[in-house]
């Protein structure tokens, strides 16, 4: 039996968990299993290690995506710049890890790009926006951040003028704003100089349209919500696991 998991504390319910159980079952992938691995502190982490000498593979997630690292013995350059693991992979002795926020991220949002979006504005500084900075650096889209405690480059939300809206016509929420249940909250922005030359990306996938897309949409905008992006990082660990 092949085994994947994922790690992380609390794990009331995985997304990982049901997307492989069902992806093994769908596609007759026989005697693999994934397994939901909470462990309340990552010192316990060798200790998981060493009772499934069995792993294939693991998925990462909060609190443990900077954690892990001084347990790894290698990163991907994305992990390494971002400073995250939601990915382990377990090869030739070695345990290498990965980011796979980045895949998601730029494989759901390159097939909606019109060449008018070249510049994004960023809201949050959080993992998930370290992750999405990497990916606009790889495809070449100049990013603003924006943030309750602007510093190092990033501005203030109080800041977005009319003019730095329409120039950034690539917005994407990174913050947890909007997700269930707290439905009614969005990202402070002027949603009144959004056009339907915008594209409003929503990280948050969980309700599927958020106020901060309803507010988007409302004007003309493209939107997009973090369902794909979370599809396509899931597909992404498989592919790593099995290179
Ligand atoms: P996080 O670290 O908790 O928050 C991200 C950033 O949002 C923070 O650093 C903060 O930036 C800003 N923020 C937090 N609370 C805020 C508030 N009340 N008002 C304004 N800004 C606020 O979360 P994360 O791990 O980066 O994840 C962010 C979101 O992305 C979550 O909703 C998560 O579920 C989602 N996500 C989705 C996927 C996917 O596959 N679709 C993958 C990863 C994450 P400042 O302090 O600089 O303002």
């Amino acid at each position: 039996m092949k085994t994947y998991g994922l790690i992380g504390y609390p794990l009331s319910h995985s997304f990982s968990k049901g997307f492989f159980t069902k992806k093994f079952e769908e596609e007759h992938i026989a005697g693999h299993q994934y397994e939901t691995f909470p462990i309340p502190a990552i010192t316990e982490f060798p200790a998981l290690l060493a009772q499934h000498p069995d792993l294939c593979g693991l998925n990462v997630t909060i609190p443990y995506k900077e954690q892990v690292i001084p347990y790894l013995d290698e990163l991907s350059d994305a992990a390494s710049q971002i400073g995250a693991v939601n990915c382990i992979r377990f090869k030739d002795g070695k345990k290498k890890g990965f980011n796979t926020d980045v895949i998601g991220f730029r494989d759901s949002l390159q097939p909606l790009l019109q060449p008018h979006h070249h510049k994004a504005l960023v809201l949050g500084t959080g993992g998930a926006a370290k992750a999405v900075m990497y990916a606009l650096q790889e495809i070449n889209i100049d990013y603003l951040v924006a943030s309750r405690t602007p510093a190092n480059g990033t501005v203030a939300y109080h800041s977005l003028d009319q003019a730095t809206m329409e120039t950034y016509t690539l917005i994407i929420n990174t913050t947890p704003l909007g997700m269930y249940p707290n439905v009614d909250a969005c990202p402070d922005i002027p949603y009144e100089y959004i056009t339907s030359r915008h594209l409003l990306y929503d990280l948050v996938y969980n309700p599927a349209e958020t106020l901060f897309l309803q507010k988007g949409a409302a004007q003309g905008a493209v939107i997009k919500n973090g369902h794909e992006m979370l599809i396509l990082q899931a597909e992404a660990s498989w592919d790593i696991w099995n290179a």
